[in-house]
């Protein structure tokens, strides 16, 4: 099982051995019947400790992302906390990116805090200034790549390098790529995290996280620790991401073909004062993006000129266009097959209000759906005017 969509559609998917139902069962129980006090059928014992539907869907995202040991838990968020849980302790820190997403900063700068965990961010784009963020205590270090929401690209396998070299581990959320574009372990990542809730799912129908990872020490923390917190999915959210990814390889290439398009129609329109998108030859991590990813994906952010006569302010006409489109609806989330689109400092990225992480105002982010492009670029250029 070599290919990546051979692997989407058969990996921890073999028919089910009772029925032969070629499609992996929605176990929809809490508890599993035992022969004999100890005597499980296959390991099952409770539903929080382990499900079959779930480790079907762990199971593939595993052997998409090239790693031994899959998890996937109830959000992106939950998979995060549970990954800090196991990695770090009192007194450790931690990099993060400066633009991360403001879900995770929220985690980090307001629960983890209260812990004794400290973090700096820093540009991780820019290896001379994460090595001088590092510390004697950096155990661990976040990174996203491409960043939401202005698609800053880090070098993955340098990152690595200068993990391994300050004993911290790299961490990499890979959620803006899908392992289809991106496979950090592969780069020298120790874990990648996912909200699956974004393209591996892909149909905006279904909340879920994952970390993958081949670290042991991690992966029995992990196991220990999802089972002591809880934060699983349930059956039928698993199913629904397992369905998501079965697609995930033609959904990307048309996410990526359509985002091609909107950027083109973006870079040359008087309204638009930059775009950010790494597939752009004037990106500063273009090249680095074209080394570690497949293709440039679905997410487009770009900056909005004020009013030509003056009437309007960039952030105050950010915000009319975010409310003109008609077929990009205006929602917080990304990587369905729908477009969508968004103000990142009212809405996604608020929490980074005053903040070292905070977003232009006049910044807009698209998700890029698998709608036809000519009625996605109709629709933006109308939004525009
Ligand atoms: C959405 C998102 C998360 C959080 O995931 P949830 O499923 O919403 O909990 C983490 N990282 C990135 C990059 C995201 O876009």
């Amino acid at each position: 099982m070599n290919g990546f969509s051979t692997r989407a559609i058969h990996a921890g998917q073999a028919p089910d051995p009772t029925t032969g139902s070629v499609i992996v069962p929605i176990h929809a129980t809490s508890t599993f019947a035992q022969d004999g006090v100890g005597g499980t059928r296959g390991g099952y014992e409770y539903s929080r400790s382990g499900n079959p539907t779930r480790d079907a869907l762990a199971e593939c995202l595993a052997a998409l992302e090239g790693g031994r040991h899959g998890f996937v838990f109830g959000s992106g968020m939950s998979a995060t906390d549970t990954l800090l849980r196991v990695a770090l302790k009192p007194g450790d820190h931690l990099l993060i990116p400066h633009d991360a997403y403001g879900g995770t900063f929220r985690l980090v700068d307001k629960v983890l805090s209260n812990w004794g965990i400290d973090y700096t961010p820093a540009d991780l784009g820019n290896l001379d200034a994460v090595r001088a963020a590092l510390r004697p205590s950096t155990r661990m270090i976040w990174s996203e790549s491409p960043t939401n929401p202005l698609l800053g690209i880090a070098d993955i396998a340098a990152l690595a390098e200068v993990a391994r070299d300050a004993h911290a581990r790299l961490v990499v959320d890979n959620t803006f790529a899908s392992p289809y574009l991106q496979t950090p372990l592969g780069l020298g990542a120790d874990v990648v995290l996912h909200s699956t809730t974004k393209y591996c799912g892909g149909h905006s129908d279904v909340v879920g996280g994952a970390l993958v990872t081949s670290d042991e020490e991690l992966a029995e923390g992990l196991t220990f620790t999802q089972n002591s917190v809880g934060a699983v999915p349930g059956p039928f959210d698993s199913w629904l991401t397992l369905r998501g990814l079965k697609t995930l390889a033609v959904r990307m290439e048309r996410h990526s073909d359509n985002a091609e398009r909107v950027v083109a129609a973006l870079v040359s329109h008087p309204k638009v004062s930059k775009v950010f998108y790494p597939g752009l030859p004037e990106h500063p991590g273009h090249e680095v993006a074209a080394k570690q990813m497949r293709r440039f994906g679905g997410m487009v952010s770009f900056l909005v000129r004020g009013d030509s006569d003056g009437a309007a302010d960039p952030a105050a006409e950010a915000l009319r266009v975010c409310a003109a489109t008609r077929l990009f609806t205006l929602a917080e989330s990304l990587g369905g097959v729908e477009s969508l689109i968004e103000h990142p400092g009212r809405m996604t990225h608020a929490s980074t209000e005053g903040s070292a992480l905070q977003v232009p105002s006049d910044l807009v982010r698209l998700s890029v759906g698998i709608e036809d492009a000519d009625d996605l670029v109709e629709d933006l250029l109308e939004a525009l005017g």
